[in-house]
């Protein structure tokens, strides 16, 4: 009998999600990971679990199942995760437009309202008035701290009977039923399951040709927690996040903005930059992000792009205080196709989950559910062997 029912490796939140939703299912799992403790992406991130950036359909879907059971896991494995909904803001007339035009076709399904600058600052103390022409309110997005939830989460699975969680262990040959560790231990299991994140693409390549697939470096920075007990209200996102959403994709004076924003700010394109930002529960405020793609990637963080990214979120918050008090940055892997995610059989008994991009912690617990439930729906939606968009 193999050590378990799922073996997967790699315990980022996809792995987890994985293992959780495995486990809701009856089946013994086993989940390994290289390392003693969460260090990916799944630890990198702003903590905000994002349906208002998700089109609707299949992939609102996802985020809204996502979205159920962190509520659900938050209680069980006692991590901070705030029902904190989210702010738009809208500081010039072609940022309106496009929340407008949003609003109109789906501001009644989301529960999202677009407010007049008064109300912003009502719901999101924080907001930089200066300027500020409206912004759109939407209730269901959530606020998690990643660096110590996903720790939390690793905790709580390895406390679970029925699942086993083992660090330090790094899969280094994987065959269907079996995964060999670098150091030569072996675990079996019936299905395993490969979550292996930005640096998945090493087994099974066939699976992962260059040209398909992309790394993304994001640079990231955190303040010290706010003084005198300050909030901000609400996660924040500035007008030129409506060109980073699929979303908003169909808004028909997106183009105009794109273009503008283009003109003004060429650095944002080179640099992939858009301005958003959280609050944790210390007070902290964590602000982003830039995007540099492939062969662009280096070692070393730019701090010119730093510069940019507290220059513009200074335009949308009022913050007592911008000292920073650490920078990083995280990689993901992204497909070239701008579809979301990756879900691929390679071969009987083993099942890739990759490439969710910028909206993993968004999207990784629905997806699991759906892969774990209905592998074939899930592979025929989001695999590599069809080509009509979701
Ligand atoms: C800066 C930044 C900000 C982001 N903000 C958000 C956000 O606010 N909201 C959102 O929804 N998403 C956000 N994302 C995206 C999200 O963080 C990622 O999509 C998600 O974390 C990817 O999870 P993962 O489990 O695939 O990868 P990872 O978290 O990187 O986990 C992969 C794991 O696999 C392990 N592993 C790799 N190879 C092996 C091996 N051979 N053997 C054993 N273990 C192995 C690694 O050690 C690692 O723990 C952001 C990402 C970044 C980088």
């Amino acid at each position: 009998m193999a050590d378990s029912d799922v073996l997967i490796v790699g315990a980022g939140i996809v792995g987890l999600a994985t293992a959780i939703a495995a486990h809701r299912c009856g089946h013994r799992v086993t989940i390994v990971d290289r390392h003693h403790t969460p260090i990916g992406a799944s630890i990198r991130n702003f903590g905000m679990i994002w349906p208002i950036g998700q089109p609707s359909g299949p992939l609102l879907d996802l985020a809204m199942r996502s979205r159920t059971i962190w509520l659900e896991l938050a209680n069980q494995a006692g991590f901070f995760c705030e029902q904190s909904g989210s702010m738009h803001l809208a500081y010039r007339e072609d940022e309106l437009r496009v929340l407008e035009e949003f609003i109109a076709t789906e501001g009644e399904e989301r529960r999202a309202q677009l407010l007049s600058p008064e109300d912003v600052r009502t719901q999101t103390p924080g907001v930089n008035p200066v300027s500020l022409l409206g912004g759109m309110y939407s209730p269901l997005e959530l606020n998690v701290e990643s660096r110590t939830a996903i720790q939390k989460i690793w905790d709580w699975i390895a406390a679970q009977p029925g699942i086993e969680l083992i660090s330090g262990f790094e899969a280094a040959h994987i065959a269907p039923n079996r995964v060999e560790s670098s150091d030569g231990r072996v675990r079996e299991g019936d299905h395993i399951y490969l979550t292996t994140g930005s640096d998945g693409v090493t087994h099974y390549p066939d699976c992962f040709p260059s040209d398909a697939f992309t790394p993304c470096k994001l640079q990231m920075m955190r303040t010290i927690p706010q003084p005198g007990g300050w909030k901000m209200g609400t996660h924040v996102a500035g007008g030129w996040t409506l060109r980073h959403y699929d979303a908003f994709a169909d808004c028909p004076s997106l183009p105009q903005l794109k273009e503008r924003i283009s003109r003004e700010l060429p650095e944002f394109d080179i640099h992939g930059i858009h301005i958003m930002l959280s609050q944790h529960s210390a007070g902290d405020l964590v602000i982003g992000d830039s995007h540099v793609y492939g062969d662009a990637i280096t070692p070393f963080d730019d701090d010119r792009i730093n510069h940019l990214i507290l220059k513009h979120a200074k335009q949308l918050v009022d913050a007592p205080s911008w000292e920073i008090d650490k920078r990083w940055h995280g990689i993901y892997l992204k497909r070239t196709d701008g579809r979301s995610l990756f879900v691929d059989q390679p071969e009987p008994g083993v099942t890739i989950i990759n490439a969710m991009g910028g909206a993993g912690m968004t999207l990784s617990f629905g997806v699991a559910d759906l892969v774990i439930r209905d592998p074939d729906t899930a592979i025929a939606n989001f695999g590599s062997r069809i080509t009509q968009s979701v």
